[in-house]
C-alpha cells in the first residue's frame, strides 16, 4: 500500500464534515492535483470527544461514497504507540508511530556501540547531494545522536511489528513522527534517525520530525520563515538521499504536523517541493471545528447562542481546556473578550474575531487558540450541538470546504488562488 506524493490530513472531531472537506480536494483535482484525503484522528481526541476509530473509518467511506471520488484515501491512526494502538487496527490503513516521549531513554552501551559501527562508513565529510555544506561526522556525533534517538527508533520498530503481526506486511502505511518534543531535530539528526528505523526494518512512507520554530494550534508559525524553508528543504535532501542508501520506500516524504495554518511557510515549502520534485503529507489539526463555529455563528439565531456559549463555557475552563495541549497553545488572558461581551455580539463580530484572517483587524488570534482546544465543550453540549451542525449543515460546509481549499491547498499545492 503506497501514499501518493501529495496527501493531506484533514482531521474533523464531531466526523460530520467529510463530505465538506472532499469537495475542496476535488476542487483541487479539477484544477489538475491530485491529493489524497487521510482521516487522522488521534487516541487523545477520540477520548476527548467520545469517538471510536471505527467512526472514522465511517465517515471516511461514507464521503467518498456520497462524492463519488475515485481516488485514494486513508484513515491515520494518529499519534499511536503500542499501548493505544490496538482499537485502531481494524479501522486504519495509515499509522503514525509516535515515537516522542522515547527521545533521550537510555540505550545499552552495546546498542549504542553496534549503532555507530553499523554506520561508520559515514565518517569524516558527509555530503548529502544537494546542501552545499558538509557535515562532519565523527563516532562521537553518531554515538550522541543514537543516545538520543536509538530508543525512540527501537520502540518504533516494536509498534510496527505489533500492527504488522495484525495486519499483515504491505496491508498499510507507516509514519513515525518525533514532533511533540521540545527539541527540534536538525537534517543531520534526521539523516541518522532514518538509519535507525532503516535499521530496526521499518518501510515508512512519511517522517514527522519537529522543525525549527513554535506550531501552535490553528494559528500561523512563530519563528523565521527564511529559518524554516532552509532545513525544511535540507530535509527533503536528507530525504531523498536517506531512500538510496538505507533502502526505505522510494516515496519517503515529510509530514509536516503543521497544527493548521502555518500560511507564512506554505510559499517557501511549495518552492522546495517544486525544485526537488518531492512529495509532501500535510497534516491539519482540529481547525474542521472552528469552521463549525464559524459558521454557526455566521448563521445567526440559534447557530449564534450555541457559538456564545461555546465562548462562555471554554472562558470559565481555560486551564482545564488547554492541559493536554500546554505546550502547543500561548493565550493572553487579558486579550479574550468577557462571555458577556461575546454574547452581545452579531454573527459578523463572532466570525471576524475567529476566522483566521490576518488582515481583518478584528480577528483575535487568543479567542482563536482558546476555541480551538474547547471541542470538548461542544462534545458535552451533544445533540444540541449536533442537531445545529445539521440544521445550519449548508453554511457550516461552506466554511469548511472554503477553509481547507483557500488557505491550505491554494497556497500549498496550487500555488496560486482562483
Ligand atoms: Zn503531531
Amino acid at each position: 500500500m503506497q501514499l501518493e506524493k501529495y496527501s493531506i490530513g484533514i482531521g474533523d472531531r464531531f466526523g460530520r464534515e467529510g463530505v465538506a472537506q472532499m469537495e475542496a480536494i476535488i476542487a483541487a483535482q479539477k484544477r489538475g492535483v491530485e491529493i489524497t484525503p487521510v482521516w487522522n484522528k488521534s487516541n487523545r481526541e477520540h477520548t476527548i470527544v467520545g469517538t471510536l476509530p471505527d467512526d472514522v473509518r465511517r465517515e471516511a467511506d461514507h464521503a467518498v461514497q456520497a462524492t463519488g471520488w475515485k481516488g485514494s484515501y486513508r484513515v491515520d491512526a494518529d499519534h499511536i504507540g503500542v499501548k493505544t494502538v490496538d482499537k485502531f487496527i481494524a479501522s486504519a490503513d495509515f499509522f503514525t508511530l509516535d515515537v516522542a516521549d522515547f527521545i533521550g531513554l537510555p540505550a545499552s552501551d552495546t546498542e549504542l556501540d553496534a549503532f555507530t559501527a553499523s554506520l561508520s562508513a559515514f565518517k569524516g565529510e558527509l555530503k548529502i547531494p544537494g546542501i552545499a555544506k558538509s557535515f562532519t561526522v565523527t563516532d562521537d556525533t553518531i554515538r550522541t545522536i543514537g543516545k538520543k534517538y536509538y530508543a525512540a527508533a527501537k520502540e518504533a520498530g516494536a509498534i510496527y511489528r505489533h500492527i504488522l503481526a495484525a495486519k499483515g506486511a504491505g496491508a498499510f502505511i507507516v509514519e513515525v513522527s518525533m514532533d511533540e518534543t521540545d527539541k527540534p531535530q536538525t537534517p543531520l539528526d534526521l539523516f541518522f534517525i532514518l538509519a535507525a528505523l532503516a535499521g530496526e526494518g521499518i518501510p515508512l512512507q512519511t517522517v514527522a520530525p519537529k522543525f525549527v520554530g513554535e506550531f501552535h494550534k490553528g494559528v500561523d508559525y512563530i519563528g523565521d520563515p527564511a529559518q524554516f524553508v532552509r532545513e525544511f528543504e535540507e530535509d527533503v535532501l536528507v530525504l531523498a538521499h536517506a531512500v538510496n542508501i538505507f533502502n526505505l520506500p522510494a516515496n519517503l516524504k515529510l509530514s509536516v504536523h503543521s497544527g493548521s495554518d502555518k500560511f507564512s511557510l506554505y510559499p517557501g515549502m511549495r518552492s522546495a517541493l517544486l525544485k526537488h520534485n518531492a512529495g509532501i503529507h500535510l497534516k491539519t489539526a482540529g481547525t474542521t471545528w472552528l469552521e463549525e463555529l464559524i459558521g454557526l455563528a455566521a448563521a445567526g439565531g440559534d447557530g449564534l447562542e450555541v457559538a456564545q456559549e461555546v465562548y462562555a463555557q471554554a472562558y470559565a475552563r481555560l486551564d482545564e481546556l488547554c492541559k493536554p495541549y500546554a505546550t502547543v497553545v500561548s493565550i493572553d488572558r487579558s486579550k479574550l473578550p468577557s462571555p458577556a461581551v461575546v454574547n452581545g455580539w452579531t454573527s459578523k463580530e463572532y466570525v471576524d474575531a475567529l476566522r483566521h484572517d490576518q488582515s481583518c483587524p478584528a480577528y483575535n488570534v487568543n479567542l482563536r487558540q482558546m476555541l480551538h482546544v474547547a471541542f470538548r465543550i461542544a462534545a458535552e453540549m451533544g445533540e444540541r450541538y449536533m442537531s445545529a451542525l445539521a440544521r445550519h449543515e449548508k453554511i457550516v460546509g461552506a466554511n469548511v470546504t472554503e477553509n481547507i481549499l483557500k488557505r491550505h491547498v491554494e497556497p500549498l499545492f496550487l500555488g496560486s488562488s482562483k
